[in-house]
Formats: C-alpha cells, sequence, structure tokens
C-alpha cells in the first residue's frame, strides 16, 4: 500500500505563497518524479508530504485515511537524507536499527530486517564499519537502509545523489531503481536533474514557482510538451 493524494494541498510561509492549492494523486508502487528548477518548491511539497512542513491548507490522505495532521512518524512513511544524515560515531549496523530501536522494537525484528536491507543493499559485509570508512555511494546505502527496514508505505527521496560525484551518481540511479523494482513500494523523488528525471520516473510532476505546470510519463512530456517551459525543461525539440 502507498496511495498518497494531495487535495488543495497548500503552502505559505508568512506572505509567500510557496505552494498555490494543488492537486496529485501518487499512485500505489508509482516512482514518482518532482522536477523543476532550484526553488520552485519540490523539498516543501516533499516536506509536506512527509509531514516535516504542516500545510496552510488541503488535505493529504494516505492509502485513503486522513494524514493531513498526522505527525511525521505515524504517516508510514520514510524519508531519505542525503547520506551525510549518517550518525558517523555509529557502525552501519548500529545506523539502520537506529528507527527501529526508537520505535522499540524487539531485537530479534531488528536483526532480522537489517538482514534482509543489508543483503538488498550489498552492505552485509559493511555492518561493523562506520560511515568514515565507506565511500559516498555505500554511505547513501546506509541511508537507504535506515529507511527499508521501516517497511515504509512510500519512500521520500530529496535530491539523495547530489553529494556524490557525476560517476557514483549514475551507479545509484541504477540501484535505486532496481531496488524500486524489487520492492515494489511507491517512490516519491526530488531532483532538478532533468536526466535523472526522464531515467528514474514512472510519472513525472514538473513544478515553476509552486505551480503543477504537467504531469505524465517522461516519454508524454517528451513528445506532448504543455507549453515551452516543460518543453525547454525536459528537451524536447519544441
Ligand atoms: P526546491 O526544493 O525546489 O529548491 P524549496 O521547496 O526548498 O525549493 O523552496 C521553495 C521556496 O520556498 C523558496 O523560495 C524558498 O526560499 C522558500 N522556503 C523554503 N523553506 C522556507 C522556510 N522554512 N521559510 C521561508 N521560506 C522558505
Ligand atoms: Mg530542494
Amino acid at each position: 500500500m502507498g496511495r498518497i493524494t494531495l487535495d488543495k494541498v497548500q503552502k505559505k510561509f508568512g506572505e509567500v505563497e510557496v505552494i498555490p492549492p494543488l492537486d496529485l494523486t501518487i499512485e500505489d508502487g508509482e516512482f514518482v518524479v518532482f522536477v523543476g528548477p532550484s526553488g520552485c518548491g519540490k523539498s516543501t511539497l516533499l516536506r509536506l508530504i512527509a509531514g516535516l512542513e504542516d500545510v496552510s491548507g488541503g488535505e493529504i490522505r494516505i492509502d485513503g485515511k486522513p494524514a493531513t495532521d498526522l505527525p511525521p512518524a505515524k504517516r508510514g512513511l520514510a524519508m531519505v537524507f542525503q547520506s551525510y544524515a549518517l550518525y558517523p560515531h555509529m557502525s552501519v549496523r548500529k545506523n539502520i536499527a537506529f528507527p527501529m530501536k526508537m520505535a522499540g522494537m524487539d531485537q530479534a525484528e531488528q536483526d532480522r530486517r537489517i538482514a534482509k536491507a543489508a543483503e538488498a543493499l550489498n552492505l552485509t559485509d559493511y555492518l561493523d564499519r562506520r560511515p568514515g570508512q565507506l565511500s559516498g555511494g555505500q554511505r547513501q546505502r546506509v541511508a537507504i537502509g535506515r529507511a527499508i527496514v521501516r517497511e515504509p508505505a512510500a519512500f521520500l527521496f530529496d535530491e539523495p545523489l547530489s553529494n556524490l560525484d557525476a560517476a557514483l551518481r549514475v551507479g545509484m540511479r541504477m540501484e535505486i531503481s532496481e531496488l524500486h523494482s524489487t520492492l515494489k513500494t511507491t517512490m516519491v523523488y526530488v531532483t532538478h536533474d532533468q536526466v535523472e528525471a526522464m531515467t528514474m520516473a514512472d510519472k513525472i510532476v514538473v513544478l515553476r514557482a509552486g505551480n503543477i505546470e504537467q504531469v505524465g510519463s517522461p516519454l508524454e512530456l517528451y513528445k506532448a510538451p504543455r507549453n515551452t517551459f516543460v518543453a525547454g525543461f525536459i528537451g524536447s525539440p519544441k
């Protein structure tokens, strides 16, 4: 399960309306990418879904249930932060276990989930290392592992690869796509990188100044961009 619906969701910071009321449906199992230039409201929209920001208006539903007023921990979603959000003094195992420990999960279940996540992410041999002893790509996988163990209804990624060099980024993109095929869990992925959007998404949401300019598959957007902004951003010959 992992269907997320936004109904006239709006966000103001003081008097400034960063997200005008917008509607959006993210289907269960979909890989949805929010793309748009810096400052267009991608992170804000993701943080509203996560519950890290309160909406100024509108309703959010997760699997049909009202979630607008739920705190982040009660939404059943997992936000994947950039790899620098790892605890440097803790082992990989402890970093991954952290959210389960916080939730008071019993040790046997924690161990089962750590083993499963480590296998899915090729981290089995690295569980006793600290983040400083890992490559950038491995650190990013630990950050994803910490999300996987919560078995969320959806993963929320905010530019998770922006700290990595170009070569690593290509590899990690493929790894995240593969993870999506394996887990079949909804993923909402924020990027300002058109290539990332076009290669990873089932559905792309193009944002401009908080407005949804167009929603569609990469091919739909490429073939039939609604306006010159979308065409220019996606790189269509229009
Ligand atoms: P993006 O992730 O697309 O780069 P953001 O969602 O971070 O964009 O920001 C969208 C707009 O909202 C920007 O103009 C930014 O300055 C503003 N903004 C974001 N967070 C805050 C905040 N906590 N207080 C005031 N303005 C904010
Ligand atoms: Mg951002």
